[in-house]
Formats: structure tokens, C-alpha cells, sequence
């Protein structure tokens, strides 16, 4: 895999950019117990959005893990799971909002929020705020007791712990290093970002071509077995 851009979150912040389909975006959480909400929309349209309905559906589970598509709205692929060292995030709750604080928590003052890191990040690509649906909250750890009632534990992630994913189509993409001490166990942490891409060389299953033989030695060799 080959790096393209490399962006560091700090506590409390968000970012938007563009990913191009086939290239991979890693999150990463440096320090440990720490959230990044995440969503996308298609690039070509912004009407088409991550659907945290749509792949909870088709996945049949709520803790989506290696393997796993994430569908939009219009059920198609945006992004596959290949890669994931915790094994627990959650596509359940929507971004943490000045209500959330208000609302949950009965703080009075301003508080920082994924929604309006989103929001205000996102604004540039020309998405508003109301078109920012359920995010899918990366290293988020809640749990769904008999009840139905959730409980919100502290994030599995330890220092250096990932998610990876590949763009299934061009996407503006939205995210955070989140702002809730519920989510965080109590404390706000940066996460980092990388964007790479896939080198074909490396993930052909042929090792001749790995040794980088040419191709047309390579038909040779196949001719003389
Ligand atoms: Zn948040």
C-alpha cells in the first residue's frame, strides 16, 4: 500500500475530504479509547448517503467487523470492512449534537459535537446539515442488553488500533475525533487518518509477478510448465 495523505484530528475536531474508488482509508486511534464518527456521500451525489439502515440489513448484525459492506441509501456499495483490529464500533447512534449535550447530558453551555464538526467541514462540498444521517461511529463500544436498552461502554481501541476500509465509489467523507465523554471513557483523544492506495503488484496472488519478472517472461514460464 502506498500513503496519498496522511491528517491528524485533534481532540474535539473533524475533517471532509474526497476518496477516490479503490483507495483505502485507515482510522486510526493513537492513544486508545477513543471514537471518530464517520460518513460519507457519493461524490457524484450528494442525495446518495451512508445508510446505516440499508447495512444493518444486509449484514443481519449490528457489529459490523472485517468482511462487511457498508451500502448507501440507494443500496449500494460504499465502502468494504478489510481490515479492523477491534471488532467493535457502532452504527446505531447518530453524531454526537449540541442536543445530545443538552438533551443527555443537561449541559448549559457550549459544547463542541461530531455534527457540527461534520457539519461545518462538510459544508464546503455543499451538504448541509440536514443531510447528515447516522454516522458509523468507529471504536464506539454499545451494547444492546435483552431489554433493548443500550449501554454505551468505554471503546475497545488501544494505542494503535484501526479500522481500514476501501472506497467502493468517489466520496466525500466526513469525520471526527468525537466529542462525548460518554463515548471516550471520560477523556478526549486525537485520531489519524490515512489515505492509501492498493498496490496490484503486492496483492497478486502469482508470486512470479511479485519477484517482477515481465509479463512477457511470465507467459514464458507458464508455456514451459
Ligand atoms: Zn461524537
Amino acid at each position: 500500500m502506498t500513503l496519498v495523505e496522511r491528517r491528524h484530528l485533534e481532540p474535539q475536531t473533524g475533517t471532509a475530504f474526497v476518496i477516490q474508488c479503490g483507495q483505502l482509508l485507515r482510522v486510526v486511534d493513537p492513544t486508545g479509547e477513543q471514537v471518530s464518527d464517520l460518513i460519507s456521500f457519493s461524490a457524484a451525489d450528494h442525495s446518495e448517503w451512508l445508510s446505516s439502515g440499508r447495512t444493518i440489513d444486509y449484514a443481519n448484525t449490528i457489529y459490523l467487523t472485517t468482511g462487511h459492506t457498508l451500502y448507501s441509501n440507494r443500496s449500494r456499495p460504499m465502502w468494504t470492512i478489510i481490515d479492523d483490529t477491534v471488532g467493535r464500533h457502532d452504527f446505531l447512534l447518530t453524531p454526537c449534537s449540541p442536543e445530545t449535550f443538552t438533551i443527555i447530558y443537561k449541559t448549559t453551555a457550549h459544547h463542541p459535537s461530531c455534527f457540527e464538526n461534520l457539519w461545518r467541514n462538510l459544508a464546503s462540498f455543499g451538504i448541509a446539515p440536514d443531510a447528515i444521517p447516522t454516522t458509523l461511529n468507529v471504536f464506539m463500544n454499545v451494547v444492546v442488553l435483552p431489554s433493548g436498552e443500550l449501554q454505551i461502554l468505554p471503546p475497545r481501541s488501544r494505542a494503535g488500533d484501526y479500522l481500514l476500509l476501501r472506497a467502493e465509489m468517489d466520496l466525500v467523507v466526513g469525520i471526527t475525533a468525537c466529542s462525548a465523554e460518554l463515548s471516550n471513557n471520560g477523556t478526549f483523544k486525537p485520531i489519524d487518518l490515512e489515505i492509501l492506495t492498493d498496490d496490484p503488484v503486492e496483492t497478486q496472488k502469482d508470486p512470479r509477478r511479485r519477484s517482477g519478472r515481465p509479463q512477457s517472461d511470465e507467459r514464458a514460464a507458464r508455456a514451459s510448465e
